[in-house]
This record gives structure tokens, sequence and C-alpha cells, in this order.
């Protein structure tokens, strides 16, 4: 199948040959059709599935093919100004009338899936895509908005505060998108979806995209579909089998430095996310690799805009080789050279973990994703395993082989069983261990403080993460 077959705009496909993509991915393959069709999508897909253009390029095809009349006798509000000017009429805000609108849980994919509309829509001149996003200035928001782009992507948070003031209306939007949904309401953007669902017509078309359709996910999208074809993704792609997974045990906090620091001089190393628990911890461990000759920089959601921006386009262009972020910062980075990932802190849910190791392995490229791991910290490792139902092997390193041993059954097959909501909502991660379970430590070392302070799930250190996400956060 390729994406002539798929029923695309030329233009597009022109757009996509300079991209050098040659053949849909399996989400492409069966939601452009579809969604080209008018029909109403649930997906669930990783990110790294070519997700965006799934939705983006069926969008893009339909504007660009829509009645050309619409578009001649409609007046932008910038035109609409001058006319009221020419009138000798006081000049007012006309509210942006967009066409389609993509909500993203972040900025950071906001910017991401515009910068993919920019891409596809190269050859269509006519279309516009903007980000009204938190934490850009507002004169530059109304300045985007008064070109009436006919695609806005936002999140929740800011477009609610234009949607009430008047600036934007949605009384023509034709298609909503909902990208990685299940995200949107962890960070508690349920009502915000509610109210901004409710402020568009019914008659729209909806496109849902997820890791996951279940539970309350779920119960939103029956909601506002309107009998959707249901596309799951499953396979390497959800199951990251491109990406090798390893665990590394270490000792103690100068054990895992060491490791990291041996790892990050593997050759076959182009780009690495080290991940941590706390954003000090992000600048700590930035600072340190720096100083040991890495090109390294933190990412957290304590820097301003201006400079995570810059972060991110020093790693895009190669410049920084080991970002060192928190979960929230790291999420939807999309850079093809990053080859390793590396859980320096172990994340603080299972879906984190999914989450981090799939900024490695981009459009099925290989990856390597390494959790450097506390024995303290074996059944936490242990959830992961049941929430991805794979086993993550563990590896030694000669000359870098922790004192404790691991179980022997630590390496024997055995499958994962059902993670269970809930379960990674315990706290105390690594104190659970019963006998018969696998177990990485000495009788009773399992309840003994931590000596290297690495851990996420004990004490009092402030993690970026979790049910103590706040938007300031991101
Ligand atoms: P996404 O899942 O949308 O975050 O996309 C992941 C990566 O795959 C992005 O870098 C896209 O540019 C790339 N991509 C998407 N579709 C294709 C395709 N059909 N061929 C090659 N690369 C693609």
């Amino acid at each position: 199948m390729n994406f002539e077959e798929l029923g695309l705009h030329v233009n597009i496909i022109r757009a996509l040959t300079d991209a050098g993509y040659t053949q849909p991915t399996p989400v492409q393959e069966q939601a452009i059709p579809a969604a080209i069709n008018g029909r109403d999508l649930l997906v669930s897909s990783q990110t790294g599935s070519g997700k965006t253009a799934a939705f983006m390029l069926p969008a893009l095809h339909k504007l660009a093919t829509a009645e050309v009349i619409s578009y001649t006798n409609a007046k932008t509000p910038n035109q609409e100004r001058q006319s009221a000017r020419s009138r000798g009429d006081r000049p007012r805000f006309v509210a942006a009338k967009p066409k389609m609108l993509v909500l993203t849980p972040t900025r950071e994919l906001a910017l991401q899936v515009t910068t993919a509309t920019d891409k596809y829509s190269a050859y269509t001149r006519r279309l516009k895509a903007v980000s009204i996003l938190g934490g850009m200035p507002y004169p530059k928001q109304m300045q985007l908005l008064s070109r009436n782009p006919e695609i806005l992507v936002a999140t929740p948070g800011r477009l609610i505060d234009h949607m009430e003031s008047g600036k934007i209306d949605f009384s023509e939007l034709q298609m909503l998108v909902l990208d990685e949904a299940d995200r949107m309401l962890d960070m508690g953007f349920i009502d915000d979806i509610e109210k901004i669902v409710a402020a568009t017509p019914p008659t729209r078309q909806t496109m849902l995209f997820s890791a996951t359709l279940d539970g309350v996910v779920g119960n939103m999208a029956k909601r506002i579909t309107t009998e959707p074809m249901v596309i799951q993704i499953a396979g390497s792609a959800s199951k990251h089998e491109n990406i090798q997974q390893k665990v590394h045990f270490v000792d103690d906090l100068s054990h895992k430095n060491r490791m990291l620091d041996h790892l990050l001089r593997d050759v076959s190393l182009d780009q690495a996310v080290v991940f941590t628990a706390t954003k000090r911890d992000a600048d700590t461990i930035a600072d340190r690799l720096n100083i040991a000759g890495f090109a390294a920089a933190a990412l957290h959601g304590d820097m301003h805009q201006g400079a995570r921006n810059r972060t991110l386009d020093g790693l895009r262009r190669g410049h920084i080789r080991v970002l060192v972020a928190t979960d929230v910062a790291a999420r939807g980075i999309d850079v093809p050279g990053i080859t390793h990932v590396f859980n320096y802190d172990l994340p603080k849910f299972p879906e984190d973990y999914v989450h981090r190791i799939g900024r490695t392995g981009r459009a099925g490229r290989k990856g390597v994703a390494v959790s450097l791991v506390n024995h303290a910290e074996s059944m936490h490792v242990k959830r992961i395993e049941r929430f991805t139902k794979q086993l993550i092997p563990v590896d030694v390193i000669e000359g870098f082989e922790p004192k404790k041993t691991a179980a022997p059954s630590r390496t024997s097959a055995r499958k994962p069983q059902g993670w269970k909501p809930g379960d990674n909502r315990k706290s105390g991660y690594g104190n659970n261990s019963k006998p018969g379970q696998r177990s990485f430590s000495k009788p009773g070392s399992s309840t003994a403080p931590r000596k290297d302070g690495g851990s996420a799930y004990k004490g009092n250190r402030q993690t970026e993460g979790g049910a103590r996400r706040s938007f300031g956060d991101y």
C-alpha cells in the first residue's frame, strides 16, 4: 500500500516524498481512508507509530479539496478589520473560526504537531496551522489568531481562556482531534475537554488517539464520537520490539554514576535521554555530565519556555548529546538521533516507563532502553513488566558487577501476570517482596534504607509527575 492508494491529494503526496516517507505506517493505512470518508476514529496507538500523520494527512486532504468558494468569500479577521476601518467603524477583534482543532496534553507535543503540519502542508499554501499554548506571550497569541488559521493546535487550559473571552469561535469547526487523550485525562483536563467539545458543532468529525481506550478514556470517547471506527495497533510498535530493554543493578549512587558514564560512552550511542525523578536531579546530573565531558543539558518544568525551546532545538540539531530530563518535560520528544534512553531513576508509574522508552526507536529505528536499578526497587521493575507484559532482561557489565547478585529466577522465563489498576499507586515500591517471589536483595535488605537516595518512591523529594502534577509543571 502506498500513499496514492490511500486517496491523498497530490500536493500532500509531494510533501510526503520530500519528507522521505515512502509508505504509510499501519495506523496511517487504516486511519487515513476512513478519516477521508468522514468517519469518527478511536485509535489506540503509541507515539512513534506515525499517529500525527494519521490524523493530519486526511484533515489536510479534506481542507485542501474543500470548496474554494468558501475561502474566496470568507474574509480574514484582518480583512474584516480593514473594511470596518474603511467604513469608519471602530475596528474590533473578530473571533478566529478554525476548521480543525487538535488538543494535546503538552506544549511540546502541540509544537511538534504544528511543525509536522507545516511539513505536510508545504504545497497546500492556503492552509495555516498555529499553536496556542500556555506560556506564549498574549500579543503573540492574538496575532496568530488574527490570521484566522484553519488549523488550531492547543493545550486545553489556554484554549479555554480564549474561548471564554470570545477570541475563538468554533461554529465552523469540522474536525476535532484529541491527541494522547489518556495523558490529557491523567493531567486533569477532563472538564476543560468537555467544555471545549460542547462549544463545537455536533456535526464535527472526531478523532481520538490514546495509548489505551479503556476506562475513563473509553467512556469519554463514547460520549464524544458517533459510530466511530476503532483502530487498535498492536505488535512491535506497542510492544516496542525495536527497543532493546535492559536492567542493570547498582549498589549505590556512586556505582550508578560510574555505570551511567560508562554506558554513555557506548560507541553505538548517538544521542541519549537520561530520566530523573526530580527537577533538581536533572540539573545536578546534567552539570556533572558536562564536567565529565558529555555535551549534556537539563530539561524540566521549572525552566522558562524559551530555555526549554533552546534545549530542544540543541537536541534536534545534535549539539546536545545527552538530555537529562523529567517525565513531563520529555514527553512527546521526537528526535530521530536518540538511540538510548536511561532510567537513572525508575518512573513513578509503569505507564511513564512506556512513554520514556518511546523517546528512542522512533519510526521503526532500533533503540536501547536501560534502567539503572537499586536492588530495593526490584518489585517496581516487576510492576513495569506486568504492565508491559514483557520481561526486561538483566545485564551485567564486566568491571561494573553489583556486589549483590540477582536471584536465579530473575532471568528465567516467566510470564508477567496481568497488571491491575491501582497496583502502581502503592507507595513504598520495593518493600513488598514476599517469600517465593523474585528478589534481588539479601533477606531483609529490601526494607533497609536506600543508600543512593535515587528513588522517587520514598522520602520527601518532590517529584515532577504523577498525582501531584499541576498544569504549571509543564
Ligand atoms: P508520531 O507517532 O506521529 O510521533 O511519528 C513518529 C515519527 O515517525 C515522526 O518522526 C514522523 O515524522 C515519522 N513518520 C510518520 N509517518 C511516517 C512514514 N509513513 N514514514 C516514515 N516516517 C514516518
